[in-house]
């Protein structure tokens, strides 16, 4: 018995009755056959695939194998000119002059059909950006699908959005996107902007361009007019070419705070406008009266979720001090369990890490953290030989002025730092240059608005994190961007409202 006694693991269980609730998890892929990924990708151009103007292309791959999984079209400036122009046309000779009723039907249509190819979509994001099969199944193909819905249903009530006011669309959109939510983020900028009788031309990621080639498939499916949403593949330059083209009305962008700071500049006095969507540093803060374990959970979603390549991540963990001893001891523990591997297994938490680039970045900033004399921990897992991988990972002993307290890792890495007072809480969560979003665990309604009213954060999320519903408007503060996306704010960044 003493022998068994010495032996409990952490949970307190002895070897005997360990060995009956040991469960290996069998592996569980997701099958890929039913995803058809073509060898070559043209532009989505006018209605029509097209081959480049350039004659240049990409090559996009799979970060959990580094496999080749296609190549596309790197759209160059003509390439762009052409998207333009015939996102303009389609926008004076169709789009403007259908009513808001009839884009509805289109906008409907496309969300159908996502949902009827959910599960192609699902598989093939996870493909070709690495993030685990459940997250792509159960949040980026749904939320996508759940964005043109909601938007058809303001296509025809602008005026209820508005009252009192003519809203009109604004015209040609640019819209480039990130590698972390690609369809995701496609469906953020595309419905609200089409909803509002807007064209678009539309640059995905460089690493991600797959999942929005083929809803520019579904786009066809839907019948929509020629024009009316173009696709131009291509790396930055295609970007840049895509946001200071002359003929654009307004630009959308989500990406880095300093491509979001260089767009800016280039569109200062243009009169265009102008919605960005940049990075964060967010505050996940834990009071001592918190329901530990859905605090811990929280954590874990916070900054394990999409491995960490989020732009409104819980990348900084707050905790009162009297607490971050259990609140700690418990999130290690937790980690242990989280499943890091093959994305498109079903049981898989943690998928792989975007790209190369952003691995090193990761790398980088770990080891200055280490520099500095944080103390870091990552739960014992096998990572797969191939591919771009990293463990969960967790610091503690960080000081404010540390990197890694500071910027953004955009990867599976926490950052805890401890606090005693509610005052001391808030500036702590508000010494960032960043401003996107935060996240409050306590008991108290009344703490929860008290620090919701003085976290400098476009979105707070309370006893809860990284919840996202079409109705509610997202965004930042300083760093992080300006302009909201979702809701009637959304909408707003899509309409002329006149004088
Ligand atoms: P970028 O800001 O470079 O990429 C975002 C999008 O902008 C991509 O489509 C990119 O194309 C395009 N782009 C790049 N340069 C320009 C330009 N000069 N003009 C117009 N468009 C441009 O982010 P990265 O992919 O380089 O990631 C760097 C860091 O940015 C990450 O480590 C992360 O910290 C942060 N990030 C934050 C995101 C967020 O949502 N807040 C999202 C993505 C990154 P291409 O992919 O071909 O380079």
């Amino acid at each position: 018995m003493a022998d068994q006694l010495d032996r409990r693991d952490g949970a307190g269980r002895a070897p005997a009755q360990r060995r009956r609730f040991d469960l290996e998890y069998a592996p569980a892929p997701e099958a890929t056959d039913h995803v058809r990924i073509r060898e070559h990708y043209g532009l989505l151009i006018g209605g029509k695939w097209v081959e480049p103007r350039s004659e240049r292309h990409l090559e996009t791959s799979n970060p959990a194998t580094e496999e080749r999984l296609a190549e596309v079209a790197e759209a160059g400036e003509e390439d762009v000119d052409l998207a333009v122009r015939a996102a303009r046309s389609a926008y004076t000779r169709t789009w403007s002059k259908l009513p808001g009723a009839e884009r509805a039907k289109y906008l409907y249509r496309i969300a159908r059909i996502l949902q009827e190819r959910a599960r192609e979509f699902a598989v093939l994001e996870t493909l070709d950006g690495g993030k685990p099969i459940k997250e792509s199944r159960d949040v980026d193909v749904p939320l996508a699908a759940a964005h043109f819905f909601y938007h058809a249903g303001w296509a025809d009530k602008l005026g209820y959005a508005f009252p009192g006011r003519t809203p009109r669309p604004l015209g040609v959109a640019a819209q480039v996107i990130p590698w972390n939510f690609p369809l995701l983020m496609a469906a953020w900028k595309l419905a609200p902007a089409l909803a509002a009788g807007n064209t678009v031309v539309l640059k995905p990621a460089e690493t991600t361009p797959l999942t929005a080639l083929l809803l520019g498939e579904v786009l066809e499916q839907a019948e929509l007019p020629p024009g009316v949403v173009n696709i131009v593949t291509g790396a930055g330059e295609t970007g840049a070419a895509l946001v200071s083209h002359g003929d654009v009305d307004k630009v959308a962008f989500t990406g880095s705070t300093e491509v979001g700071k260089s767009i800016q500049r280039t569109l200062a006095g243009s009169g265009k406008r102008l919605t960005l969507e940049l990075g964060g540093k967010a505050a996940n803060v834990v009071f001592d009266d918190a329901p530990i374990d859905q605090a811990v959970e929280g954590i874990v979603n916070g900054i394990y979720f999409n491995q960490g390549h989020v732009c409104c991540a819980g990348s900084r963990l707050l905790v009162q001090e009297s607490i971050a001893k259990p609140v700690i001891d418990k999130l290690k523990r937790r980690m242990a369990t989280l499943r890091v591997g093959d994305p498109l297994d079903k049981n898989t938490d943690v998928g792989a890490i975007n790209s190369r680039q952003q691995l090193e970045k990761i790398q980088e900033l770990v080891a200055s953290g280490e520099a500095d004399g944080a103390e870091l921990y990552q739960p014992p897992c096998e990572l797969p030989a191939r591919g771009f991988w990293f463990r969960p990972t967790v610091f503690t002993g960080v000081a404010q002025s540390f990197r890694i307290a500071q910027e953004e890792i955009f990867g599976p890495v926490l950052s805890v730092l401890t606090f005693r007072t509610p005052a001391e809480a808030v500036s702590k969560a508000n010494n960032t240059p960043y401003g996107l979003s935060a996240g409050v665990w306590t008991e108290k309604g009344s703490r929860i608005l008290d620090m919701a009213n003085r976290l400098r954060a476009g979105v707070v999320w309370a006893n809860t994190y990284n919840r996202f519903d079409p109705a509610s408007p997202f965004g930042g503060y300083q760093e992080s961007g300006f302009g909201r996306e979702g809701g009637r704010h959304g909408l707003l960044s899509y309409v002329d409202l006149g004088s």
